[in-house]
C-alpha cells in the first residue's frame, strides 16, 4: 500500500491548533469523536496512514496525529517514521499550537514506562512529553480508560502516572494538565473544560463550541 506522508510543504492554514497524540489503541479516535462529534473512524487497523487528520473550525484546527509506538503488523521502521513525523510536525507548527493533548492508557501507562526504563531506554511517551515541553507547547495528559480501574485504586494509579511525568503527587494538584477520562463512557468533562480554558486564554472563547 502506498504511504502518504506529511511533508513540510503540506500546510493547512489556521490561526490556532490543538493536536491530539497517543500510542495506538489508547482510545484517541473514540475521544475525538466524543469531543468534537465527528465521525472519526474507530477501531480501524492502526498505522495505515502517516498523515495527520484535520478538522477545521474557523480559525481553529484540531489535528489527529497517527498513533505511535508498538503496533501489531506494523514494522519497526514505520513506527520510527511515525515518531519522526510527529516530532517534525510539532517543530514546524509550534507557534500556533495552543495545546497538545497526549492520550495515555490508565492501566498500562506506568507498566510500559517502567519496562522501557528497566531496559535503559527512554519510553516514547515520556520522550514526546518532554519534547513538547522543550518546545514550550502546553500539554494536557488525558488519562483514558479510567473505567478499567477500580474506584479504590484510582488515586494510586493517577499518582503513579503523575510521578512518571515528573509531577509530585498527589495528582489532584495537577488538574490543570492531567485529565482522567473515559472516552468510551462519554466521561470527558474535565478535559473539555481544560480545552475551553485554553481557548479562553488566547481570547477565543467563541471557538469553544468546537468542544461542546
Ligand atoms: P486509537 O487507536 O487510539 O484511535 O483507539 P480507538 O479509539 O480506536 O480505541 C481502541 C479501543 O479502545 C476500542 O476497542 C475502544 O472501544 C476502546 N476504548 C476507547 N476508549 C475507551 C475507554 O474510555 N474505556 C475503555 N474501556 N475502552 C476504551
Amino acid at each position: 500500500m502506498p504511504l502518504e506522508e506529511y511533508t513540510a510543504f503540506e500546510r493547512v492554514e489556521a490561526k490556532y491548533e490543538v493536536v491530539f497524540i497517543g500510542r495506538s489503541n489508547v482510545g484517541k479516535s473514540t475521544l475525538m469523536r466524543e469531543l468534537i462529534g465527528l465521525k472519526v473512524r474507530v477501531g480501524r487497523r492502526p498505522g495505515v496512514t502517516l498523515r495527520p487528520n484535520y478538522y477545521s473550525f474557523g480559525d481553529l484546527l484540531v489535528t489527529d496525529m497517527p498513533g505511535y509506538g508498538y503496533m501489531k503488523n506494523v514494522d519497526y521502521k514505520k513506527q520510527h517514521r511515525i515518531r519522526d513525523l510527529i516530532v517534525r510536525y510539532f517543530e514546524d507548527n509550534a507557534p500556533r499550537i495552543i495545546t497538545a493533548v497526549q492520550v495515555v492508557d490508565a492501566k498500562s501507562f506506568t507498566e510500559v514506562v517502567d519496562r522501557w526504563d528497566g531496559r535503559g531506554e527512554v519510553p516514547i511517551d515520556l520522550e514526546l512529553f518532554q519534547f513538547l515541553r522543550d518546545l514550550n507547547i502546553p500539554v494536557i495528559v488525558a488519562v483514558n480508560k479510567m473505567d478499567n480501574i477500580y474506584d479504590r485504586e484510582k488515586n494510586m494509579v493517577l499518582d503513579d502516572i503523575a510521578l512518571r511525568l515528573g509531577f509530585s503527587p498527589p495528582w489532584s494538584g495537577w488538574m490543570d494538565r492531567l485529565a482522567p477520562i473515559s472516552a468510551k463512557k462519554g466521561d470527558v468533562e474535565h478535559l473539555r473544560r481544560l480545552l475551553k480554558d485554553k481557548l479562553r486564554a488566547v481570547g477565543r472563547q467563541d471557538l469553544a463550541g468546537c468542544f461542546s
